[in-house]
């Protein structure tokens, strides 16, 4: 009986379920026959806490403590709890197994599949599944080139935020002058609304070492780095119980299984700054300095840690390398589109029926991912936009819900994959609002250290305000965009190069909104 132990659902009161379980076990006579695995997110979270039988795959959803003796009971009998299954909305019947639910069936969880398997508190149970083969793989019987080249033909794409190629960085990083060579997980995701690298962190923090021990094999590095939001308490507890667990196991540390490679990892909180996950700040925060961007004339792939070459990548970046070592780069490239291999994991929040971790093939188009995933829009209302790429992303309108989702398409509408945040917005949002939000989220976290970003936001939120009380003159929209432009250009780092998106996608897709707001004074 796998029961989700992600953040949402021990919020819901899973930790309390799982000992529930437990002791309906004993006294039912199954302790012995039936193991209790508390595993990472299963992904449901509008419907945690979520409880999965296997092998049958029943999947029970809003479990209660008091739902306990009955669910056991059935396991026993090797009936259904039927009030406890997925309604379709559609038919109205019920769906018994997991993999039937829309919700899931229309996924493609290659990095989130086995956190609903797997107890991330044991290394066992990540061993079972196939874990650290590919490590093993990788040091026993290939040279660094040949684990490079294989990530490269791969062609593994940042998720963390612009895309970047991965291999292209290893590359950069492996044949830049220094020693030593640093490989550094970021984990410090902040977008709002967006939980994407917590949840694999918390419920499958191996996958994510054993991808870093890879790079670093790879590129030559023998330390790394996770940088982890402190406001991630579990994923932090499940982070440093793995890495002891590895060093245990003699997968981490000094001459890993036996190959000669050695590898030792730290862990550095962070304290929640947004602007830390820029790779320069993160780095300076790493060193023990205030967590600001410094401006980029040479990459941190050349020259980051301690002026050391350093190779950064965002949890699921890291966790989809083992995949691509054991099942290969042609594999690999076969799922997702020609210009953004495998899959993509978003956080699908806002007016959307289904809100949770949901992860598609790149090239899912968004109508698939509202509708048939998410279930639609909550309430019967209708979809206005989704906006992807968090606070630097941008606003799609319901006219471009048959883009497919990858890197570039998103590009060319505005917007961006960024690191997977995405919100559903019904016909009552008002887009004005939206972009004041976001706004005047990345105000308080601009570090204030160049004068665009400082100032040009403050304005920004200034103009738009006044829009929003019917305050504003119709020629301040010109003067909203110009300032926007201007972050683009002048900011020395992504927060402020890309603050202005919500806005200018809004502007650009709902201007008579904002011009409603205007003449409605008048
Ligand atoms: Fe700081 Fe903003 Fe300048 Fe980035 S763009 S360095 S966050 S002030």
């Amino acid at each position: 009986i796998s029961i989700c132990g992600g953040t949402g659902c021990l919020a819901l009161g899973a930790g309390k379920l799982g000992e529930l379980f437990i002791a309906e076990l004993a006294a039912q006579g199954l302790s012995d026959s039936i193991d209790i695995r508390h595993t990472g997110c299963h992904g449901f979270c509008e419907k945690g806490t979520v409880v999965v039988i296997h092998p049958s795959d029943v999947c029970y959803l809003q479990v209660q403590p008091t739902d306990v003796p009955e669910v056991v009971a059935a396991v026993k009998s090797g009936n259904i709890v039927e009030r406890l299954l997925f309604t379709d909305p559609a038919t109205g019947e019920k769906i018994a197994k997991q993999s039937d639910i829309p919700f899931y069936r229309y996924q493609y969880r290659l990095v989130l599949g086995d956190n609903q398997r797997i107890d991330p508190k044991n290394i066992e149970d990540y061993l079972a599944v196939g874990g650290y083969k590919a490590l093993s793989k990788v040091v026993s019987g290939m040279t660094p080139d040949q684990v490079l080249s294989e990530v490269e033909q791969a062609q593994l794409r940042g998720r963390g935020g612009a895309g970047f190629p991965a291999g292209k960085k290893w590359f950069t990083t492996k044949n830049a002058p220094g020693e030593p060579k640093y490989v550094i997980v970021n984990c410090d995701e902040g977008d709002p609304g967006a939980f994407m690298d917590r949840s694999v962190m918390e419920g499958n923090p191996h996958c994510v070492l054993e991808g870093l021990m890879i790079g670093a094999y790879a590129i030559g590095s023998h330390e790394g780095y996770v940088y982890v939001r402190a406001e991630y308490p579990l994923a932090v507890t499940n982070l440093f119980r793995a890495i002891a667990q590895a060093e245990e196991y003699g997968l981490l540390g000094k001459n890993i299984l036996g190959s000669g490679f050695d590898f030792t990892v730290k862990v550095h909180q962070g304290a929640g700054a947004f602007v830390s996950g820029e790779s320069s700040a993160l780095m300076t925060a790493i060193e023990g300095r205030v967590g600001e961007p410094r401006p980029k004339y040479i990459r941190t792939a050349v020259r980051g840690l301690w002026n050391k070459p350093s190779n950064l990548n965002n949890v699921e970046t890291w966790a989809n390398v083992p995949q691509i070592i054991n099942r290969g780069a042609e594999w690999f490239k076969s799922i997702g589109t020609s210009g953004s291999s495998g899959t993509k994991i978003f956080a699908l929040v806002g007016k959307v029926n289904n809100t949770g971790l949901v992860e598609v093939p790149m090239g899912t188009t968004l109508k698939d991912i509202v509708f048939k995933i998410g279930g639609g829009v909550r309430d019967g209302k209708k979809l206005k936009a989704v906006q992807t790429g968090g606070p630097s992303g941008g606003c799609i309108p319901v006219e471009y819900m048959d883009t497919p989702v990858d890197f570039d398409e998103l590009d060319k509408l505005g917007s961006m994959v960024g690191s997977g945040g995405m919100i559903v917005l019904d016909e009552e949002t008002c887009m004005v609002d939206l972009a004041k939000y976001f706004l005047t989220f990345l105000a308080d976290e601009s570090c204030g250290k160049c004068l665009p970003c400082r100032e040009g936001l403050k304005q920004m939120i200034d103009i738009v305000t006044r829009i929003t009380r019917g305050e504003a003159e119709m020629e301040e929209l010109d003067t909203l965009e110009e300032l926007a432009e201007t972050l683009k250009d002048a900011c020395l780092c992504a927060l402020g190069q890309t603050a202005a998106n919500p806005l200018l996608t809004t502007l650009r897709y709902f201007r008579p909104e904002y011009e409603t707001h205007i003449r409605d004074k008048k």
